[in-house]
């Protein structure tokens, strides 16, 4: 088999490992793909506006070197028990390929050259991307299809409450970072925390999450998701 070349990376807002959502949908966070000059020309994407979702294909760059594993810790499963890898999604792998379906956010040509946005992505910032193929309902939509990852227990939906400081941070970045809010309260609502936490109502550590170009500081307290604190990565948004 030829060696497979991406054809682009993508900008999203996921700096870090560390929360960004387990599968595509569960946050409207957005991705913006930038192709190689091979694969930009714009006729490469006639027609793709018809479509309401992609699927992308890419490299989980930053794992590849771990190499792959034949029995895997799936977080669903509370972060303990194994399953195949074959039986997974997850990024220790053969070939390290990623498949996520995203929503179609169209194509812009930018001095001659295509540029794909997607929203609900869950991908690190700078993936190599390898393909996007059409996502079509008549075939890749299955209601009848079943899992059993419910009854190892649902993905949490926990409240989310800014403090005063956050609130007035996240105001100040507002015309810049639109979205940021809501991208706080979808990605922690779902408590990144490793799951053999979950049950830890109250929480004294105090977690960091990166998102664009800040540094989210938030704590588990009765329940509750608090945003404590949301530093720009090279300076204080509040000084
Ligand atoms: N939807 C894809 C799939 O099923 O192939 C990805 C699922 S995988 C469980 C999602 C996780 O992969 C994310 O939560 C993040 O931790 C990780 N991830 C995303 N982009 C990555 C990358 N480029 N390299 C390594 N890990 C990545």
């Amino acid at each position: 088999m030829p060696s497979i070349e991406p054809i682009g990376t993508i900008t999203t807002p996921f700096k870090q490992k560390f929360a960004i959502p387990r599968q595509p949908n569960l946050a409207n966070a957005k991705g913006v793909i930038q192709f190689y000059d091979a694969y930009a020309n714009p006729h490469a994407f006639t027609g793709i506006e018809q479509y309401s979702h992609l699927w992308v294909m890419f490299h989980f760059h930053a794992t590849a070197h771990r190499g792959w594993k034949p029995a895997v810790k799936a977080p669903r499963l509370g972060g303990n028990a194994k399953l195949g890898v074959f039986a997974s999604r997850s990024t220790h792998r053969p070939n390290n390929i990623g498949l996520s379906v995203v929503k179609n956010g169209g194509v812009t040509v930018r001095q001659g050259k295509a540029v794909l946005t997607v929203f609900g992505v869950d991908l690190l910032d700078g993936t190599p991307i390898v393909d996007i193929k059409p996502y079509v309902a008549y075939a890749d939509s299955l209601p009848h299809a079943t899992d059993n990852l419910d009854t190892y227990g649902s993905i949490p939906q926990r409240p989310v409450i800014f403090s005063d400081t956050a609130q007035e941070q996240c105001a100040k970045r507002q015309a810049q970072l639109p979205d940021l809010v809501d991208l706080i309260r979808a990605v922690l609502s779902q408590d990144p925390r490793p799951a053999y936490r979950h049950g830890q109502i109250n929480d004294d550590k105090i977690y960091k999450v990166a998102l664009y170009d800040t540094d989210i500081s938030w704590q588990v307290k009765s329940d509750a998701i608090y945003v404590l604190d949301i530093a720009r990565i090279d300076q204080n948004i509040g000084s």
